[in-house]
């Protein structure tokens, strides 16, 4: 059998570039090593699937490779290596993911086997034949379509808390695919092959409905209902009648609009601004909120982000999950909340894991936390008792 994954190496040390093509070779995979630029270039074809690329070379670097093959519309999968210090890879890897590359890995040099044998793993997966990774997405893509028709989605439920007083804001409804036989599937293993597909309006409709009938469980003492955040795809957004559908999905639970919060993450918006700017419009019209989901990862301009009708933004959580050690990513979120609040959105910080990540959020004047500092995202019932417990700490 024809292994399907091609390798391409380019490393002026020539040593380097033998051991790693020994090491995929070893390890299944069709690997070719090249030590300058040109040659590089001439042996990169479409079916190559992971490039290990050297950052420092003579006479072309590989920052102009990244370029090169930017300008390509490259697709494989690509490996930083570099003797240099961490900032100079950072910055590539940025410069990589604005080119529209996909950077799935780093080597630092010097580097031990073990850690390149699991970047080529990661990177370019098993070795499996075309005609069988086709078979396989077929079967996934047929079992996906009938978990749809069938609904076998369950929501999970993240709790979002007000930093200043503890309170409960709201709840994020987080989708899991209930498999027979896998068990709970994650939605970052099938959101996207939904987008894809063409089914994820539907996906997104199942999701709504679900959270709507929900939500009302998870009200306070006094009867109040928290807001619900639901994640939606920005492809559901070309359709003119979402606000209108939403509305009616959400009198008919007896939710008010006004505690319902559409996240939409900050690259899928900038890629389709124009086209769903009267979407978002309209969802506010009819006092439906707005967030922007993932924030700082999606190189929205300031010009784009004034016109964004949006009364949320969300840190995206590799910043908060680094604010201790990381002075650049406290600038970042300290920045990010000023501008959030200068643009009259209130703040939300994702992935809160620490009192520490907490304590820093407050000094710079966050307005709410999320993350499993407070709670994972839990099952309806496991969160009902969650928000006692918690609503019980608060009183007392
Ligand atoms: P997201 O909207 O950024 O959701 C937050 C993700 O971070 C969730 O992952 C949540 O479990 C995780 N998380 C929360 N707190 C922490 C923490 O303290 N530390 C860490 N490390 N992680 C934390 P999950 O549930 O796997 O969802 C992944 C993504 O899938 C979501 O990211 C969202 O973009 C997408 N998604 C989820 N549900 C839906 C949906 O119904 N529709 C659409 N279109 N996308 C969805
Ligand atoms: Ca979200
Ligand atoms: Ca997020």
């Amino acid at each position: 059998m024809k292994p399907s994954q091609k390798i391409l190496v380019i490393d002026d040390d020539e040593d380097i570039g033998e051991f790693v093509s020994a090491t995929a070779q070893a390890m299944g995979f069709d690997c070719t090593t090249t030590t300058n630029a040109k040659a590089f270039l001439e042996s990169l074809t479409p079916d190559t699937t992971l490039i290990v690329l050297d950052l420092l070379m003579p006479e072309m670097d590989g920052v102009e490779v990244l370029r090169l093959l930017g300008e390509q519309k490259c697709k494989a999968g690509i490996v930083l290596m570099s003797g240099v210090g961490k900032h100079l890879r950072e910055t590539a890897e940025q410069l990589g993911q604005i080119l529209g590359l996909s950077i799935v890995g780093h080597l630092q040099k010097p580097f031990r086997l073990a850690e390149l044998e699991d970047v080529l793993a990661k990177g370019a997966g098993p070795v499996i034949s075309p005609i069988v990774l086709r078979g396989a997405q077929f079967t996934q893509n047929e079992e996906l379509r009938g978990a749809i028709e069938r609904n076998s989605f369950v929501l999970h439920y993240q709790p979002l808390i007000d930093i200043a007083t503890g309170g409960i804001t709201g709840v994020e409804a987080l989708v899991r695919w209930q498999h027979p036989e896998r068990g709970l599937i994650f939605p970052d293993n099938f959101i996207s092959r939904a987008e894809e597909l063409g089914l994820i309006d539907e996906l997104g409709w199942l999701v709504i409905n679900r959270g709507m009938s929900e939500v009302r469980q998870f009200a306070n003492g006094d009867g109040k209902v928290p807001m619900l955040s639901l994640n939606a795809s920005v492809y559901s957004f070309h359709d003119l009648k979402f606000p209108d559908m939403l509305v009616s999905i959400a009198e008919k639970n007896g939710v008010s609009p006004a505690t319902v919060t559409i996240e939409i993450t900050e690259s899928g918006l900038i890629e389709e601004l124009w086209r769903t700017l009267d979407i978002l419009t309209r969802l506010r019209m009819k006092q439906i909120k707005l967030s922007i989901d993932d924030f700082g990862t999606g190189y929205a301009s300031m010009q784009q982000l004034k016109n964004i009708p949006a009364t949320e933004l969300k840190i995206d959580r590799s910043f908060v999950m680094d604010m201790e050690s990381s002075e650049k990513d406290r600038i970042m979120v300290r920045k990010t909340i000023e501008l959030g609040h200068e643009l009259g959105m209130s703040v939300v910080a994702e992935g809160v894991e620490t009192r520490e990540q907490l304590d820093l959020l407050r000094l710079y004047d966050c307005d709410c936390a999320q993350g499993y500092f407070f709670s994972r995202p839990l099952p309806p019932a496991e969160l009902v008792s969650w928000l006692k417990t918690y609503r019980s700490g608060l009183v007392h």
